[in-house]
């Protein structure tokens, strides 16, 4: 190993830095190569890498070397901080469109992934997270990877974002193999201890990405994560549409990070949702001489749920919420079912709307009516819901099931109501009782606290109740849509 030259730098923020000289491959051997926290910007130099918390601009002169190993410092504060939020954010498959084989070296295989630009920008305007770009480049400046193919392209990235008021405070680049095992490639930390000296609020700082490693860098640092998967349902209104088995989802899922531990999201803009408004998640547990019942929901989900009541088809009803309303919905259920199905029904239903008060929370921004009725009504504007890609659009349609037509319509303002306009005549469907679901739909509007209207006609019990069940769903799908360009509460009263 190249010795290691260290030198303070002061920067325009009054930040000073260690760095140390970048060992190419070839000095080492073709070994690991190191790591350096700093892209070059074309002219300077094309051999060793700076550090510093600030991409240098061509003109502003040469740095020290800088690479092999990372030093720390600690960050600095702006006036009034306390201590730092900061947006780690990847690079390829974030920012940049990741091609197949992986390395965005020529401009062919330059595009920007949808929405990011207009997301930086409204998070750089309206919120004070810092923003440090991290990256693994997989043998970058060997012949495989020669740096000339990668910061023409890199470059213009930083242009194009700068243009529309996007800038990082630090860029931060990992040059190594995977075999390598460098504690600097994600999801190591080795890059990021100048941010784990506590003067970081790392707690509700987020690692922005598009792979598990990237949720396991967070899990690392101690930070939420944030992981775009654009190939899930909730991005697919394709019933048939499924994440892809090597979708970043799937890999988030099989990979052993759980929807808990990372927020999967469609699209950019729920991102933003989510990083600017917060997350809306709740856990739920119910104990009862009849019932044990365990409910996590995260309303900016994807559509993901793992049910198991001891019903199949409750069961499958359950997962029609998660489904159509594109919410994560893990529900655990023990009842005494030796009994009767009644309390199971009864305690889920109940679990369920606390679960949905709970993650609502103050309901700031929240179109708070959804509804799903025939196409003749009126269709609310997509405006009010963007940050959701599909949902309005399938808000205001016909929510037929063969024979069966379903309406539901829902008011999150606070009060329980249920009008229920719906006749079985069948005994049981499946192992429920038909009695059971007014109950349910009861249940469950005293919990969540919401006036709930359904209505079903058809002659198929089970399609009438799968109807409603979908309707439901698509109802809370709108209801809970935020528009984070107006966090306002919606109603006149002041409170929900
Ligand atoms: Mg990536």
């Amino acid at each position: 190993m190249k010795e290691i030259e260290e030198k303070n730098i002061e920067t325009e923020n009054n930040l000073s830095q260690v760095t140390a000289p970048l060992p190419t491959r070839e000095e080492q051997g073709g070994g690991s190569v190191g790591s350096s926290p700093l892209p070059l910007w074309e002219g300077q130099g094309s051999g060793p890498v700076g550090s510093s918390p600030l991409p240098l601009r061509e003109g502003q002169g040469s740095r020290p070397v800088g690479g092999g190993s990372v030093g720390s410092s600690s960050l600095p504060l702006r006036e009034g901080e306390v201590r730092v939020r900061v947006l780690f954010i990847d690079r390829d498959g974030t920012i940049l469109r990741e091609p197949a084989d992986e390395q965005i070296d020529s401009f062919e295989k330059f595009h920007f992934v949808p929405g990011v630009i207009s997301a930086l920008r409204f998070l750089r305007q309206h919120t004070d997270y810092r923003f440090v770009m991290v990256s693994n480049q997989d043998g970058l400046g060997t012949p495989a990877y020669p740096e000339d193919t990668f910061w023409p392209t890199h470059n213009l990235m930083l242009e194009i974002l700068e243009g529309e008021g996007v800038t990082f405070d630090d860029i931060l680049i990992d040059r190594s193999f995977p075999e390598d095992n460098l504690p600097t490639r994600k999801p190591g930390t080795g890059m990021l201890t100048a941010y784990m000296d506590g003067s970081c609020d790392l707690a509700h700082s987020f690692v922005i990405g598009d792979r598990p490693s990237d949720a396991q860098l967070a899990a690392n640092l101690g930070c939420q994560a944030i992981v775009l998967s654009p190939s899930s349902p909730a991005a697919s209104p394709s019933p048939a549409a499924s994440p892809s088995p090597s979708s970043p989802l799937t890999c988030a899922v099989s990979g052993g990070l759980s929807a808990g531990a990372a927020i999967l999201v469609p699209s950019w803009d729920k991102a933003v949702e989510i990083i600017y408004a917060g997350p809306r998640r709740a856990t739920v547990t119910r104990t009862t001489r009849e019932t044990d019942i365990a409910i996590t929901l995260n309303l900016d989900g994807t559509g993901q749920s793992h049910i198991a009541t001891g019903l199949g088809f409750f069961d499958h009803m359950l997962e029609q919420i998660a489904k159509h309303g594109s919410i994560d919905l893990d529900i655990h259920v023990n009842g005494d079912l030796h009994v009767d199905e009644h309390h199971t029904i009864e305690d889920t239903a109940l679990a369920l709307g606390e679960a949905l008060l709970q993650a609502l929370g103050d309901k700031r921004g929240i179109e708070r009516y959804g509804f799903s009725t025939d196409s003749t009504s009126p269709a609310v504007p997509p405006s009010v819901c963007a940050g959701s890609g599909t949902a309005v659009a399938s808000a205001a349609y016909t929510l037929p099931m063969d024979d069966s037509l379903c309406s539901v319509a829902l008011d999150f303002g606070g009060r329980p109501w249920l009008v229920w306009d719906a006749k079985f005549h069948r005994e049981r469907v499946g192992e429920m009782p038909t009695e059971m679901f007014l109950h349910f739909f009861k249940s469950l509007s005293d919990a969540a606290r919401m006036n709930l209207n359904i209505k079903a006609e058809g002659q198929n019990e089970h399609h009438k109740i799968e109807g409603i069940f979908k309707a439901l769903a698509r109802a809370i799908r709108m209801a809970v849509c935020r528009d984070i360009h107006h966090m306002q509460l919606p109603s006149s009263k002041g409170v929900l």
